[in-house]
């Protein structure tokens, strides 16, 4: 037999004796670019492996990568060698990762093939608020290591709020006098291993809002120094000073190209009536407090050029116009980024309905207190982080935000962050074209089971639950008389949780398990619905479904009152349903409140009566149904 005759004869062999080898597309996330399958398999050992930085990329596989191949690389398996190649170490480091990979899902035994791979976006980040619960420097290293396996490279360090400033600084011992917080040493340490795994980090001290911290230690750089508030005064010079020497020494500690100045959620009120920031309006020709914020965070971002490092703060930066070269990170919706892109600035988007991962990941009746929202893995995967926006060129990447109101442990930490953080890397770095949901979500099964093994507390993606879903009849035209039937509501809805108005009571679906979504949000005031079934009709049964989100402020109705009516003036009281949810209870709850009986009618009305009767509370409905 010829050579290559009995090769093959031996490989059908070990193929026939060994189960078939998983696909290559089913076991590397993200998804490289492209992949060529080669005959033969190679026998792994460390010598096999070559890395080469390459400086001319003509003719090689790498030159025909246009963007970003600063990150891009080469892998070539063959059977007796395995060649890594690469314009950067970054693009080597991530060529590791690959391989890495394949070795966990391979063994020893590599299928032979190349791969030339480079990221969609240059930034796949991560935030973690770290003011609102602190978390030591070993578990910030634990996270890094398993971002830099799935090649997220920005971990954005949310260090100050309103809770706590989390950073030692020279000259304010009060600022950290009293809180758990990270010394130079610690800060030095995660940038240590951060530079080792190419992951930049990049600091985030916020102003102009968000800083009662530092009112609650130095009231004078406020506008009111007697009256609790967590917006810096604009107006004082000794803001500036204070500013600008902690940025410096946070541009000195971290020296990263770009440094976070939030900006977000600023309360313009104390400005408005300031003497300091008064001043400072006519003194620069500013028509209103949008533009003395503006005013504020262009002197802040002109300091920063200077020292040689790039801006970055939340969409609210936009208000009343951005100095050129500040890059925005848009979270409210998409419309932040849009604008920002249009006005030719770089964003990174993590718009929160599907960045912001501090929202619940699936039924939450089971899972931990979160901020109420309902984003589960599928919904971070389906974004595209360009949507939206015309010029792909303006958007720098893409990051998923972890806030922790609600999360105070390390458990918990990695729980809310995968998988959906293993989502976050593919959007971030693999083609939509090269995107697929059921291969990854094979793939972030596999993930998960291998962090576990690891140590990582994750979320159990193969008990998941997903989304809310409606009894059977109430979507059967047979049974549900109120189905597609006329609604009459009394007090007007609230404009942001309208759904698709009074028909979505009687579209036979609940709403999601996000008040968000398919929900009528009534805010201080009882919810007061009539459907007409068009004729008179026997009842046995009506069903009023509400919901309750603590933390939003969403609460049960304290009762229900059912009525009936031939002629829809005249309502006959049928019976009333006490809520009997506890109303303290910070997990979700669904009702449904039921009457049940024997009556003729062609009107049916449902009241439910707002709980509590103070200020922004809200009564949440979804669905009607009738039988
Ligand atoms: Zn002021």
């Amino acid at each position: 037999m010829r050579p290559s005759f009995i090769a093959a004869a031996l490989a059908t062999l070990l193929l026939s004796c060994s189960p078939k080898p998983e696909s290559v597309e089913k076991v590397l996330t993200p998804t490289p670019l492209s992949i060529d399958m080669a005959e033969g398999t190679c026998r792994f050992s460390k010598a096999a492996v070559r890395n080469t930085i390459i400086n001319n990329t003509e003719g090689h596989a790498l030159g025909k990568i246009e963007k970003n191949r600063n990150q891009a690389y080469f892998l070539r398996i063959t059977r007796d060698s395995i060649i890594a190649e690469a314009c950067t170490p970054v693009g080597l480091f991530y060529a590791q990762q690959t391989l890495a990979q394949l070795r966990d899902a391979y063994g020893e035994t590599l299928p032979c093939m190349e791969i030339t791979d480079a990221p969609r976006f240059a930034y796949r980040g991560v935030m973690l608020d770290v003011s609102r619960h602190f978390f030591d420097k070993d578990c910030i290293k634990r996270q890094l290591k398993l971002w830099a396996k799935y090649k997220i490279n920005r971990f954005h360090w949310h260090l100050t709020d309103g809770i706590a400033w989390r950073i030692e600084m020279k000259g304010y011992p009060e600022l950290t006098a009293n809180v758990e917080h990270y010394t130079p040493e610690d800060i030095r340490e995660v940038l240590d291993l951060a530079d080792s795994l190419h992951i930049e980090v990049i600091p985030e001290i916020e102003m102009f809002g968000h800083s009662e911290e530092v009112w609650k230690v130095y009231p004078h750089l406020f506008c009111t120094e007697n009256e609790r508030t967590s917006e810096y005064c604009i107006g004082k010079e000794s803001v500036f000073t204070f500013l600008e020497d902690v940025l410096s020494q946070t541009m000195e500690m971290f020296d990263s190209e770009y440094i976070h100045i939030g900006g977000d959620e600023a309360y313009k009120g104390h400005w408005a009536k300031c003497p300091d920031c008064q001043r400072r309006m006519r003194e620069n020709g500013l028509k209103n407090t949008d533009e003395l914020q503006s005013w504020g965070i262009g002197r802040i971002s002109h300091f920063i050029n200077s020292k040689g490092h790039k801006m970055i703060g939340w969409d609210e930066i936009l208000e009343g116009g951005l100095a050129p070269g500040a890059v925005v990170m848009s979270w409210r919706g998409l419309d932040g980024g849009i604008a920002a892109a249009a006005a030719g600035h770089e964003v990174i988007m993590t718009p929160g309905r599907y960045c912001y991962i501090n929202n619940s990941q699936d039924d939450p009746r089971f899972e931990p207190v979160s901020q109420g929202g309902y984003l589960p893995l599928k919904q971070v995967y389906e974004y595209d982080p360009a949507m939206g926006i015309e010029n792909e060129e303006y958007v720098m990447g893409v990051q998923v935000n972890l806030w922790t109101e609600y999360v105070a442990t390390q458990k918990h930490l990695e729980y809310m962050l995968y998988p959906r953080s293993f989502a976050l890397a593919e959007i971030g770095w693999s083609m939509n074209e090269r995107k697929n949901w059921e291969s990854f979500h094979a793939r972030a099964l596999k993930a998960v089971e291998s962090a576990e093994a690891m140590g990582y507390n994750c979320f159990d993606l193969k008990a998941e639950k997903g989304e809310r879903t409606t009894p059977q009849w109430i979507s059967d035209p047979e049974v549900n008389l109120a189905l597609g039937k006329d609604v009459t509501i009394a007090n007007p809805y609230h404009k942001q949780y309208s759904a698709s108005g009074e028909s979505t009571l009687t579209d036979g679906k609940f709403g999601s398990w996000e008040c968000g979504k398919g929900w009528l949000g009534f805010l201080e005031c009882d919810t007061d619905i009539v459907v007409d079934l068009g004729e008179e009709k026997e009842i046995s049964e009506v069903m009023a479904s509400y919901g309750q989100w603590y933390t939003l402020w969403i609460w049960m109705p304290s009762s229900v009152r059912f009525s009936f009516s031939q002629d829809g003036v005249n309502f006959e009281p049928g019976g009333e349903v006490l809520n009997t949810v506890d109303t303290e209870d910070m997990i979700p709850s669904f009702a449904e409140f039921k009457w049940n009986g024997n009556t003729k009618a062609r009107y049916v009305r449902i009241e439910g009566l707002v709980r509590r009767d103070e200020a922004g509370a809200w009564l949440f409905t979804d669905e009607i149904a009738i039988r």
